[in-house]
């Protein structure tokens, strides 16, 4: 392993947490040879056995709650709070894929001219590539490896070069369960290009699993396509928040606390713009208003807070220039907080009288901003809703089931809210539609992304 190491950096400090090995092309190559020769025993390890391993790993995640929370408000800035609920939501995959590990179906059919029975099953994909994002260092991680080890699959795995801590914390975590060597191999690097191209070439690596922006998405998707490597894809997302005129407004504003400001809204799922009906409009923004000056901003040591800082100096900058962008456009402040003077904090902002047509709407923010825009057309609203690229998440709050179903179904999303501000579950397939990826993470369609469907043809005559 290299000698050379780089520094992973407080977000709300900007101090030293810890210098991490630097992984060059050669420890790729080294992580894969070491997947590759745990594949051949571990795909044939008995299901059974693979899922009381997994379910050891969520029983040490469990037991180890406060220290992952910990480590990952430490290097990714999030609150406690928030921290706290991502290892639960994390764990919980170990606990998910423990249980499908087991359900290993295919069927037996006969071939409808006679003369051959079909047989369906369902083997392990081989070495899988997992690229993970920082703003879940945990959860991005575990609903990956998970049903890549539930399938028999061994990994190579490259967390974020802003928080790599987390990944190796989960690393030892799975040795100590009883994940054998070589299945789970982490490699951080100050290089993604080239350690994930190695990879992406190397001829034994048979799929790529990512979760990250779209144009990274676009880019490794070029790459796999020369091997025609299997690749599943969780990019970015839009989120449009809609609320009808007879929603109850105090459960949509606190669905929208959540759906905007869960991790400083850091998160694919944030809802990153908000459709409110005239009707309702003053009330919601009074309402909300104060619920966004009531944050506590500051750095996750305090365990009271519930906003930290951004990632780095340049999210925090592109966040700012979108609010200028907006204000620019017509938008006004309704409410802004204010912020610590160390760290790279951004003050959590509503911003209201935002035309349909401002530039804000378009960009996927990764902050703490929530731009207001009113509506009273129902098609009309659609049609704004849906003009984007992207197609994670969505969110209704409506009074009537119907509507909110009736609007639902017209949003173009791939997971949908119905007066809920949260929808990440692992037991739900989670995943965009359009440019917001390809394939599904959790429920039981996660562990079909690192399987491969065979079928044997039997002679019957
Ligand atoms: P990013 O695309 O910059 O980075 C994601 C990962 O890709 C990191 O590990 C990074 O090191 C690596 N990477 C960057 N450039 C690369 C390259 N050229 N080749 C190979 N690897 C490369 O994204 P980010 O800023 O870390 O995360 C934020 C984005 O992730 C947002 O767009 C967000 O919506 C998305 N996201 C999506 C989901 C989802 O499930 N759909 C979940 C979380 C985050």
């Amino acid at each position: 392993m290299t000698e050379t190491t780089f520094d992973v950096l407080n977000p709300a400090t900007g101090q030293l947490i810890e210098r991490v090995a630097d992984g060059t092309v050669q420890d790729a190559t080294e992580a894969v040879h070491a997947a590759a020769a745990a594949f051949a025993s571990w795909a044939v390890t008995p299901a059974r056995m693979r899922a009381e391993i997994l379910r050891r790993c969520y029983d040490l995640m469990v037991r180890d709650t406060d220290a992952l929370a910990c480590l990952i408000a430490t290097e990714n800035g999030k609150s406690v709070q928030d921290a706290r609920a991502e290892v639960t939501y994390a764990a919980e995959f170990f606990r998910w894929f423990s249980e499908e590990a087991v359900r290993g179906e295919g069927t037996y059919g006969d071939a409808p001219g006679g003369g051959a029975k079909t047989l369906v099953t369902h083997v392990p994909v081989g070495v899988a590539a997992l690229i993970t994002p920082w703003n879940f260092p945990a959860a991005m991680a575990t609903r990956k490896i998970a049903p890549a080890l539930a399938a028999g699959c061994t990994v190579v795995l490259k967390p974020a070069e802003e928080t790599p801590l987390t990944a190796l914390a989960l690393a030892r975590l799975l040795q100590e369960a009883g994940v054998p060597e070589g299945v789970v191999n982490v490699v951080p690097t100050t290089d993604a290009p080239s350690v994930v191209s190695a990879w992406l070439k190397d001829e034994r690596v048979r799929k790529i699993s990512f979760t990250g922006s779209t144009g990274v998405g676009r880019i490794l998707m070029r790459q796999a396509a020369d091997r025609i490597v299997n690749a599943s894809m969780e990019l970015g997302g839009n989120a449009p928040f809609v609320i009808t005129a007879d929603a109850d407004i105090d459960e949509a504003v606190a669905g929208a606390m959540i759906a905007k400001f869960r991790g400083g809204g850091q998160a694919c799922t944030a809802a990153n713009r908000f459709y409110v009906h005239e009707d309702v409009i003053d009330e919601f923004v009074e309402k909300f208003s104060a619920a966004v000056e009531a944050l506590e901003v500051g750095p996750s040591s305090n365990h009271e807070n519930q906003i930290g800082p951004v990632i780095s100096q340049k999210a925090r900058a592109g966040i700012a220039e979108l609010v200028k962008t907006a204000i620019a456009d017509g938008a006004r402040v309704a409410v802004q907080g204010t912020v610590p003077d160390t760290g790279w904090f951004y003050p959590p902002t509503v911003l209201v009288d935002v035309p349909v047509r401002a530039h804000i709407l378009s960009k996927e923010i990764f902050g703490p901003v929530a731009p207001i825009v009113s509506w009273t057309d129902e098609a009309e609203m659609l049609k704004s809703a849906n003009d984007t690229e992207f197609g994670l998440a969505a969110y209704v709050y409506a009074g009537r089931l119907q509507d909110a179903l009736r609007i639902a179904e017209q949003l173009d999303a791939g997971m949908v809210g119905i007066n809920r501000g949260i929808i990440s579950d692992p037991s739900a397939p989670f995943g965009g539609i359009k440019q917001s990826g390809i394939g599904r993470e959790g429920a039981h369609e996660g562990i079909r992304e690192y399987q491969e469907t065979r079928y044997f043809s039997v002679d019957w005559s």
